[in-house]
């Protein structure tokens, strides 16, 4: 057998020449998948000489991707099994799994995903092979004459979007075949690939859930039905992770959002639009009210805009040209008709505003402006309204309608880079005071293909940018290439109690609005010159934030932000009274203190406080009522007794100001 010579992980080998990776690799069973010359291919590939190898762990990101793609093959190969009659769609790795869309006969059920993943066990057991076998367009609508959606996606040419194109992408066509033991093909999928060498490498898999979907989620397209799965290296990282499900399924706030009477989703209204309830209003307002006074503090000055406006203002935006799918359609007013019914005069298209900027230019705009007034920061608890798809829409987190923590702020180039450096202090802190504490930073820099403005000044705010973040010790990660065209963007991305990231803050530089505004300042020389523009949501969204907060602390919120901070539980009706009066006190020292005055018996008004997760019981039987004390139960069970009235509304009114849990 002649040799070839090949780099495989960095290491200058010669191998035989029919040798694959899977030979290479053969003594360590982490690795997959490969590195051809850059580019992931299955391990099965032939060599050349020259080629550059290396290899893919299956806990790589890369690795993960491609074992849960494979799942999603073998899942596909078990629903055929199962129900011989079912057409296939497409099959793409997901974060933390991978789903597969299907035209089966019957819809699934729950006991269908049972039956399925026997049938995948077996697949798994048996150890198939996946072989890749290059075809024509033609050879392949031969094939899959049986399955009209493959044989859509052999007709896109180019680029198929993203999920489709793990199906068809890349330079030629591809069908993967399963081998059985005998080594012939036992079922067949249309596919780019890469796969793993063999099913038996997929070491943990689960079936989650189904759902309808849309062929290539388009609307006019027929309804599939999507299968869900997740897959994992082992089954300590499949179970940790099917713990962490359910432990956001605990916390999850749409749910928690009932249980504590904190907001809804009236069907009446529609969806994506929610109501705050009387306990959700106040968590609402401390959010508020503490955000606003750091804001004054910080030198913003409050301003607020209609939600409406006419088309032309987003006309000059240019969010009409760029945004409309994501706005709600037009209002026409004030037409005039003649007396025949025809148009007398045209009426003006109103929108509802997805974004505040433009408000905030027109204020900048309303009279001259000069250098002295610069930085200008303006801020509004803005409401915006966009037209999401009701597929993503999830609870307060994803809505259709939102109030933003909106600031724009104006600046000289040259203050642009302190103005940024303090801009991410302020920001971090203040998600640190709501008890956010793990945060990474991600700075997203110019896509060469698409942007507006100077190179210079691109490079300029992203090395303003990259300062800034590196003055914070924080982990940066670069987002090459991935800023909007109108500027550099910093992202506060914060992990949750649970380990789940959210990106939450953004600073975004903007060279395109000055321009499209026309906005001016007369500088010290008396010169007109364009001030930069930096966009900032601190919370991204007050909902949103709220939803996150929520999560975070599994609805028991410090008691700052709690709807009530104190409840009163008389041991025995007798002491109703004395307890009455010191919660009386209590709220007249600002606390939001509640009796519970009801006819439950002791125990229950406990288990209601805990259920409603209230930082401080205040309890008082015969020892406190005669010592002037009252006793506190606290969240985690402990309980102190004995305490001073006065001591006892210092302690709350401490933690309160503080803003520290309990
Ligand atoms: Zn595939
Ligand atoms: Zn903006």
């Amino acid at each position: 057998m002649p040799q070839i010579s090949v780099t495989v992980d960095g290491k200058q080998l010669s191998v035989e020449a029919d040798q694959r990776p899977t030979h290479i690799f053969a003594e360590n069973k982490e690795i997959v998948v490969c590195k051809i010359n850059g580019v992931l291919k299955d391990l099965w590939t032939d060599l050349s000489e020259g080629d550059v190898v290396e290899g893919v762990s299956i806990s790589s990101a890369d690795g993960l991707a491609v074992l849960r793609h494979s799942t999603a093959h073998v899942m596909a190969q078990a629903v055929q099994e199962v129900y011989a009659n079912t057409r296939l769609g497409i099959g793409p790795p997901i974060k933390d799994g991978f789903y597969y869309d299907f035209d089966p006969e019957n819809t699934f059920n729950p006991d269908d995903l049972t039956k399925i993943e026997s049938a995948m066990r077996k697949i798994i057991k048996e150890g198939q092979r996946f072989r890749r076998r290059v075809t024509t367009e033609a050879e392949a609508l031969k094939e899959l004459a049986h399955e009209p959606y493959k044989c859509e996606l052999i007709g896109i040419k180019g680029p198929a979007g993203e999920e489709a194109s793990v199906e068809v992408g890349g330079s030629e066509l591809s069908i993967y075949d399963n081998l059985g033991r005998d080594g012939n093909p036992v079922w067949s999928d249309l596919c780019r690939g890469p796969h793993l060498p063999s099913t038996k490498h997929i070491p943990a898999f689960k079936l989650m859930r189904t759902a309808a979907a849309y062929w290539r989620g388009s609307e006019k397209n027929p309804m599939l039905q999507r299968i869900y799965g997740t897959a994992w290296p082992s089954q300590d990282e499949l179970n940790a992770y099917l713990e962490l499900l359910a432990e956001a399924e605990k916390r999850d706030h749409r749910r928690l959002g009932t249980e504590l009477d904190l907001f809804s989703f009236p069907e009446e209204i529609g969806s994506g639009l929610a109501v705050f309830h009387p306990k959700g209003g106040i968590v609402r307002r401390a959010m508020e009210d503490y955000s606003r006074i750091r804001h004054e503090e910080e030198g913003y000055e409050f301003v607020y805009s209609p939600h409406i406006t006419k088309a032309a203002l987003f006309e000059t935006s240019g969010h009409l040209q760029w945004y409309a799918d994501g706005m709600y359609p037009p209002m026409i007013l004030d037409e005039e008709y003649n007396a025949d019914g025809t148009v007398k005069r045209a009426g003006q298209q109103y929108y509802m505003k997805p974004m505040n900027c433009p408000f905030h230019n027109l204020i900048y705009k309303s009279r001259g402006r000069s250098y002295r007034e610069l930085p200008l920061r303006l801020f509004e608890f803005g409401t915006v309204y966009r037209y999401e798809k009701s597929g993503v829409l999830h609870g307060i987190t994803r809505a259709r309608g939102f109030t933003q923590d909106d600031a724009h702020i104006y600046c000289t180039k040259e203050q642009m880079v302190g103005e940024l450096d303090s801009l991410l202090t302020f920001v971090l802190n203040l998600l640190r005071d709501y008890g956010l504490n793990d945060f990474y930073l991600e700075l997203s820099t110019k896509n060469d293909e698409k942007f507006v403005g100077e190179d210079s000044d691109w490079e300029e705010a992203t090395e303003a940018l990259r300062k800034a973040a590196t003055a914070q010790n924080l982990e940066l990660v670069l987002d090459e290439g991935g800023a909007a065209f109108y500027g550099p963007k910093i992202s506060v991305q914060a992990k949750d109690a649970i380990g789940r990231t959210w990106q939450m803050s953004t600073i975004q530089v903007d060279f395109q609005l000055p321009q499209r505004f026309e906005l001016e300042f007369s500088a010290t020389d008396g010169t007109r010159q364009r001030p930069v523009m930096i966009h900032r949501a601190l919370f991204g969204s007050i909902e949103r934030f709220f939803g996150v907060l929520t999560e975070h602390y599994s609805g028991a919120f410090p008691p700052w932000l709690a709807p009530v901070q104190a409840i009163g539980i008389p041991v025995a009706d007798t002491f109703s009274d004395y307890l009455g009066d010191v919660i009386k006190q209590m709220r007249k020292a600002g606390i939001r203190a509640e009796l519970d005055a009801s006819d439950d018996r002791m125990q229950k008004k406990v288990r209601n406080a805990q259920m409603q997760k209230i930082p401080f019981m205040v309890i008082a039987g015969e020892e406190d009522q005669k010592a002037g004390a009252v006793s506190f139960r606290y969240r985690n069970g402990e309980q102190k007794n004995g305490i001073p009235i006065a001591d006892a509304i210092a302690e709350i009114k401490k933690v309160v100001q503080e803003r520290t849990q309990v």
